[in-house]
């Protein structure tokens, strides 16, 4: 029997800035342009491509410390080529900038996989949701409210049951307007619509629930990092005091990070980002470290990176329909998905993750 499979004989990395289409700030930072850094591997004849939201220098890591250690690799072994990434960057430190690397390099590898084997990549890792349910998120702090209206509106269009804005403004000192703005969201989007809120850790504890407390007519279901979600115990205390489910968990690269939320009590439902976690590969050791307590899973960002392996994910709740990152992916590839009714469904009818990347139209981007 002829058996599938080759190398990995190529690797290229590179980055790309991407100016936002108006000041978008959250309650802790704030941001006129995204880099993107994209990651493209091949062998069998086959292209793989892989992404994290990152600065330009992860796609010099990926050049100088992965790259010598995929190059070689059986393409069918992805985990295999994820544990040799991950011993390669001891000395380079495994958070941050080498996590989101290794998982700009996973992503594509396994992308690569599913072409080289002519499968949709959710059917190579096996559906247990063929539809994967997402929130709209966005509602930055630095809109006026026609823009936030205009923004609203297209989701309710698109019929997405869920919506997330930003709060905890100017490191929580804005409180009042941020208020004003839960109500306001309410009101536009009617009763029937769920709607979550995402501090960035902006917020003090009591701080948090007190909010929480003054917007209690407007139903929030869901109240991310209402403090920083390095302080646990600030986590539980806000978990314990408020309605909405508490969750954190987007700046995680290894499974002790997600162990410790979990271990804490800290989290309603844990957010994982699969391009910053390690890619694929570590997202699915991540939400079995959730389900190990009961605990369901929200991708974080990136939908387009995470619809296949969301859908092969039992313990998963919803996917973050990402303004910022929406508009890039749309800008970036052929293939993207309508999350029309609030769900996506991966393409059955491509190999791979469905996407193909237009390169004549991100070139004028590069900068790394
Ligand atoms: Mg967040």
């Amino acid at each position: 029997m002829a058996r599938a499979g080759g190398l990995v004989d190529t690797l290229q990395a590179g980055a790309y800035r991407v100016p936002t289409d108006a000041p978008e700030a959250d309650g802790t930072t704030s941001w006129d342009a995204t880099t993107v850094v994209l990651v493209q591997v091949r062998g069998a004849g086959a292209t793989g491509t892989g992404w994290t939201y990152a600065p330009a220098a992860a796609a010099g890591l990926v050049r100088e410390v992965l790259r010598p250690v995929v190059l070689g690799t059986d393409l069918l072994d992805v985990p295999g080529t994820s544990q040799a990434m991950v011993r390669a960057v001891r000395n380079a430190g495994r958070p941050g900038l080498a996590s989101y690397a290794i998982s700009a390099v996973d992503v594509a590898l396994w992308d690569l996989k599913a072409r080289v084997l002519d499968l949709p990549l959710h059917r190579l890792l096996g559906v247990v949701h063929p539809h994967v349910p997402v929130y709209g998120s966005g509602g930055f702090t630095s809109y006026d409210q026609g823009q936030l209206d205009h923004q609203l509106d297209g989701w309710l269009e698109q019929g997405i049951p869920r919506v997330k804005m930003k709060i905890g403004e100017s490191w929580g000192s804005r409180v009042t307007r941020d208020l004003e703005r839960i109500r306001h969201v309410r009101n536009v989007i009617g009763d029937d619509v769920e709607l979550f809120v995402d501090a960035n850790g902006g917020y003090s504890a009591k701080q948090a629930v007190r909010v929480a407390r003054a917007a209690q007519a407007c139903d929030v279901r869901w109240f991310e990092e209402p403090v920083s979600s390095d302080d646990h115990e600030g986590l539980r205390a806000v978990r314990a005091a408020v309605d909405a489910d508490v969750a954190a968990g987007e700046y995680g690269t290894d499974l002790y990070y997600f162990r410790r939320l979990c271990e804490a009590g800290a989290v309603d439902c844990l957010q994982v980002d699969a391009s910053r976690c390690g890619g694929v590969t570590e997202w699915l050791r991540a939400v079995a470290v959730a389900a190990s307590f009961g605990l369901e899973v929200s991708g974080h960002c990136a939908p387009h990176l995470h619809a296949a392996v969301a859908a092969a994910t039992p313990n998963l709740r919803h996917l973050e329909w990402f303004h910022d990152h929406v508009r890039i992916e749309s800008m970036f590839f052929d293939g993207t998905l309508d999350p029309a009714g609030g769900c996506l469904v991966p393409r059955d009818d491509a190999p791979g993750h469905g996407l193909t990347l237009r390169e004549p139209d991100v070139a004028p981007y590069r900068v790394a």
